[in-house]
This record gives C-alpha cells, structure tokens and sequence, in this order.
C-alpha cells in the first residue's frame, strides 16, 4: 500500500515539497495530500506590488501553477480547506472545508508544514476599517485594488518602511497617489545600518514620497461611512484614502504549537538540517513557518522570504520522497527596489555583529554602476563590515542604482565562503565599462575594509 504525504500549506515552500515528492516517488508509492485554506496555490506574493502598481497586467500572471495544474500531477489539492487540529500521536490531521464547514480526519506516513507566516496587525482602534489593507495574498491585492478604483490622485499612507512597505509606497506612487510612509524606525529599511537607511530616505525624499520616521501609529480615524480617513500617531495625524500596512511577519505556527511541536525565540518551528521538525523522524518543515540557522552569526533567525521557502521546499520533498538534501542555513541576503532606487543586504547590520559578540571595523564607499565616463553612469554606495583581526567579511549593504542590488549575490557568495576581504581584492569579476568600473564597487569597498583591518591593528 502507498504511503502518504499530508502537506499543509499549498504555496512556495508546500507545494515545491509536494512536486518534489512526486518527482522522487510516482503515485502507486506515495500518495500526496495537500491542504490549503486560501483561494490560490503556487503563487508569487513577491509580485503583488508590481500588480498593484500596474507593471504586471493581471493576477493571475503571478500564479505559477494552479490546482487543476498540481491534480494532473497526481497530488491530491484540496483548496478552501483549512487544517485545525494535529494529532501527532495518532499520526492524523483534521480539516474544515471552508465552503460548507465539513470536517475530517486524514491519516499520514509524513507530514509537512508549510503554514507560513501572518502579518503583523496589531490590535489598534480602526485597524480592521475599510480602507486599511495587508498585501499578504493575492485576495489582499484583489481587495487594495478594488479599493483604490475611484481614489487614484488621493492620499495614501503606508504603515512600515520595510521592503514591503517601500515597494508599496513605489505602487502606490505609481497609481497617481501622494505617499506617506509612517515607521518606527530612526530611517527606512531597517534591515539595514541607519547610515544606509538614510540614503534610502533621501531618494525617497526626491521622488515625492514623504517618510516619517520614529513615529509609532496609535490608531486608524474613520469617517461617519465607517472608512479609513487617516492614520494616528502619538503627535500627528496623516489624512488617508487608503492605508496599506507592512509592518512585517511572524511566523504561522498556531497548528503547531497546539501540538506542542519545537518553537524558537523567534516563534518559528525549529528543524534539523533535513528540515525534519526536532524529535519527529517523519514531520517536516520549511518557508516562513520554521527558524533558519544564520551562517555568519551562528544564531537562529526567523526570515520570511520565498527564496527561502522554496528552496527548503524541494529539500523536503527530496527527503519526504526518499532521498536525501540537506539546507545549511542562510547568510541573510535580501534585495528590493523603490522606484530606481535598488537596495541590497546580505551578511550582518552593525547591531547584529555587536550581538553576536563580533568585533568588526567598517568601510563605507561611493562609486558607479557603470565607469564613470560612460552615458548614464549613477551613484552606488557600499557598506562593508569585516572582523576586526580576521579580516573575515560579516556583511554588506548596497544602496544605488540600475545594477546596484544584484551586486550583493558577489558578497553573499563570498560569505557563504568564509572569505576573508583580503581574499575579495583578487576576485575576478566581469568587467567592461557598461557594467562597472574597472574596480568594481564591491572590490573597491573590500580593499577599504583591508586597510580598516589593518588600521584596527591587534
Ligand atoms: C508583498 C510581498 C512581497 C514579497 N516579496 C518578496 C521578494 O521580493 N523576495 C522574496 O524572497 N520574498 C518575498 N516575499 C515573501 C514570500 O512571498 C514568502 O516568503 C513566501 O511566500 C513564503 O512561502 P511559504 O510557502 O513559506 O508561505 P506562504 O506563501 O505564506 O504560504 C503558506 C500557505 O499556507 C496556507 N495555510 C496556513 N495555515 C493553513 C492551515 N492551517 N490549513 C491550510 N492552509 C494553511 C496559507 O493560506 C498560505 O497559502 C514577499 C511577500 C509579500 C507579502
């Protein structure tokens, strides 16, 4: 008789272990049930402000396969169906259809968690008015657009300044909106060091959207309609048409907890390196549910980012399936835009290095995308740190234009390699003048970080 897979979750990190699976094992060994609560499955959340801001056409351009797509490979879907209960001892999971609210019971051989993560939506008076939105799914991009029609060249406010928040406030831009950006931080992107953070305030200064920083929301204000009309802060009120929230994610681990399944400091699951859930040989977990070990810093973290989720999804399909992958860990590389403005991070901010008790000089440089006397050639500015002694690289930031966010994939390459920045100055790197400078900013900064090493002394 065929064993079977019950995944719960049908996005990034559940359906690649699902296709994965069935890759490894056909359907007579391996049977595959995979449960999803939503209206969509494999679907690229990553897309939804390019489709809100218009560059992508339509929704359903950011699906990459749908049910009737994973059923004629032998995976047993079940949309609209949410599972509310693991029974570990009993090796079962219970499920609701949400359409007629039916429940039952499914036995597994292997189980995978792919739950995910929910938005932050703290509980403040107005925050469930219309007018306010998450852009967490396709659903939530559905709703902010049906909501935008008839209040383009409006007020909007976005609440959070990460990536999130600055590719909405760029949509949103896009749309005809005049833009606020509220956030608690001292700059934008607080995955990076505030001296970067403020580049990124700056450009968004001159592209016409207003960031407030240090401000925390207290509230959203309503009209006599119910609507959102603007959003509070301790010391000022910013009028709204709309209000889009990024506050950030935490991880989906409700299921899981109940079940009295490993959770981190982070509230993410926690795995081996097989992704197998700790002390259970046949569950698995990956994407934005599970903690993630950080390969520079040696900490576990929680990262919500779909590189991630469908990375471990393959593995576990690989592994669920029979055969064998490991994931080692991340070194925390992430990349976005606002407008033309690119922003990129990989390795540890300063604050990360000083927690995890790393002694680090920095080198901070100004170059170009391109040489510098060739047509169009912008500004481009690299942050590097490195150990203090070792000279081992712990992180990189990249703040410029076209070309600038890609760039970081050199860093977290050498990263991943335990290079020290010495050993960058040699890298051979493409070079011609439509691309970089002869001296690519990436080594221009590297040798900047070996003299600081050097300076720094003993
Ligand atoms: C606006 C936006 C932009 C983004 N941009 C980027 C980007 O540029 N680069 C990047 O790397 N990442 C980006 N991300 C993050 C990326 O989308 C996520 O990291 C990725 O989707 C995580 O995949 P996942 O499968 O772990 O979780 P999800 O995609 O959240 O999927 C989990 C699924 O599980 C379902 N589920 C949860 N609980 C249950 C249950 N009990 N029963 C049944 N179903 C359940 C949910 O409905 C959901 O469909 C972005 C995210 C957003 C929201």
């Amino acid at each position: 008789m065929a064993e079977r897979m019950v995944v719960v979750g049908g996005d990034a990190a559940g359906m690649a272990a699902a296709s994965q699976a069935r890759r490894e094992r056909g359907p007579r060994e391996l049977e595959i049930v995979a449960f999803e609560r939503g209206h969509f499955t494999s679907y690229s959340a990553c897309g939804i402000p390019y489709w809100v801001s218009g560059d992508v056409a339509e929704r359903d351009a950011l699906i990459a396969r749908t049910p009737q797509e994973h059923r004629e490979r032998a995976i047993d879907l079940r949309m609209r169906t949410e599972v509310v209960e693991l029974d570990v001892p009993g090796r079962r999971v219970r499920s609701r259809d949400l359409s007629d609210g039916s429940e039952s019971w499914t036995g597994y051989d292997k189980l995978v968690l792919a739950t995910g993560a929910r938005p932050v939506r703290p509980a403040l008076p107005g925050i469930d008015a219309p007018g306010v939105h998450g852009v967490q799914t396709l659903d939530d991009g559905q709703d902010l657009l049906e909501s935008l029609a008839g209040t383009e060249g409006g007020r909007a406010v976005v609440v959070g300044a990460g990536y999130i928040g600055v590719e909405m406030a760029e949509a949103l831009l896009k749309r005809g909106y005049e833009v606020t950006v509220v956030h608690r931080g001292e700059q934008p992107m607080s995955t990076l060091d505030p001296d970067m953070g403020r580049l990124v305030h700056e450009a968004m200064d001159g592209m016409g959207i207003t960031t407030v920083g240090g401000a925390a929301v207290t509230g959203i204000r309503t009209g006599a309609d119910g609507r959102a009309r603007a959003v509070l802060t301790e010391d000022a009120e910013y009028p709204a048409d709309v209000v889009v929230l990024g506050i950030g994610v935490e991880p989906e681990t409700t299921l899981a907890a109940a079940a009295g399944l490993p959770l981190g400091a982070h509230g993410g699951l926690l795995t081996d390196l097989a992704l197998r859930v700790r002390g259970h040989a046949d569950i698995w977990a990956g994407g934005d549910c599970v903690e993630v070990l950080d390969l520079v810093s040696g900490a576990q973290r929680h990262i919500a980012l779909g590189t991630h989720a469908n990375k471990h999804g393959q593995i576990i399909g690989a592994n669920a399936g029979g055969g064998y992958a490991t994931f080692p860990g991340v070194v925390g590389t992430a990349v976005s835009k606002v407008c033309e403005l690119e922003i990129a991070r990989t390795g540890l901010r300063e604050r990360d290095a000083r927690r995890a008790g790393l002694r680090y000089v920095t080198a901070t440089i100004e170059s170009t995308n391109s040489a510098g006397y060739y047509p169009g050639a912008a500004p481009m500015t690299v942050k590097m740190l490195a150990e203090h002694r070792t000279g081992r690289l712990l992180g990189v930031q990249i703040v410029g234009r076209e070309g600038a966010a890609k760039r970081v994939d050199i860093a977290a390459v050498a990263l991943t390699a335990g290079m020290t920045v010495e050993r960058m100055t040699t890298l051979d790197l493409g070079y011609a003048p439509p691309f970089s400078p002869v001296w690519d900013p990436v080594l221009v900064a590297a040798r900047k970080a070996v003299t600081a090493v050097r300076a720094a002394g003993v």
